[in-house]
């Protein structure tokens, strides 16, 4: 039986689309960045890359894409945030009434690892993802300070969830596309090709 074929887009207004790009194609689905309401359109599925979320936010609302990308997920097309992407993808941030996409039943805290930790590297135990663990690059990075019993969490770091899954959203605060490992991102692209089959069995 072959596999269903999916297209998978990175969000391409700021941050590391390339290696989302390259890490999507290492996993075996096709991958193509989107800017546009039309680009997104064309796709199954949706990464939403790290950089700086309140730039991202605002990029989001002066391209037009803020209204379509909240409207995906609903289509049974599904989202894959890392990091800033984790940030955007919550209702909540913590002290913040930045521009957001807010589709996520969860709380986050921004820089949440504190100012002296800029950034360290961890082997994550991931739920669904057998031996050895995911290693994970944590980049100023956000956690999950509060979740909805609907959200899954996949994996935590000291107790707090890093990795979570609700429905079609799924939601990273680390950098998967930072390493040559490629199974967070097969993970991704197994729920774009499960709702895929979902729809176009209807
Ligand atoms: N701290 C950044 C933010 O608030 C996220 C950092 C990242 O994406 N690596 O958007």
């Amino acid at each position: 039986m072959s596999e269903t074929a999916v297209v998978i887009g990175v969000l391409a207004l700021q941050g590391d689309v390339r290696e989302h790009l390259a890490a999507v194609r290492a996993a075996g689905a096709e991958a193509v960045p989107v800017k546009t309401r039309e680009e997104l359109a064309q796709v199954d599925g949706l990464i939403i890359p790290g950089g700086e979320s309140t730039t991202v936010g605002k990029l989001l609302d002066r391209f037009g894409l803020m209204e379509p990308v909240r409207a995906f997920p609903a289509e049974d097309k599904p989202i894959f945030g890392t990091c800033t992407g984790m940030i955007l993808l919550a209702k909540e941030i913590e002290g913040s009434v930045q521009p957001r996409i807010g589709v996520m039943d969860v709380t986050v805290r921004r820089n949440a690892f504190g100012r002296q930790v800029d950034s360290f590297e961890q082997d994550l135990p991931v739920e669904g993802i057998p031996d050895p663990p995911v290693r994970a690059v944590f980049i100023r990075a956000p956690y999950i300070v509060s979740a909805d019993p609907r959200v899954e969490v996949l994996a935590t770091v000291h107790g707090h969830p890093v990795l979570v899954r609700e429905g079609h959203l799924l939601a990273a605060a680390f950098h998967p596309e930072l390493t040559d490992d490629t199974r967070v991102h097969l993970l991704f692209i197994e729920m774009v090709r499960e709702a895929k089959r979902g729809r176009t069995a209807e």
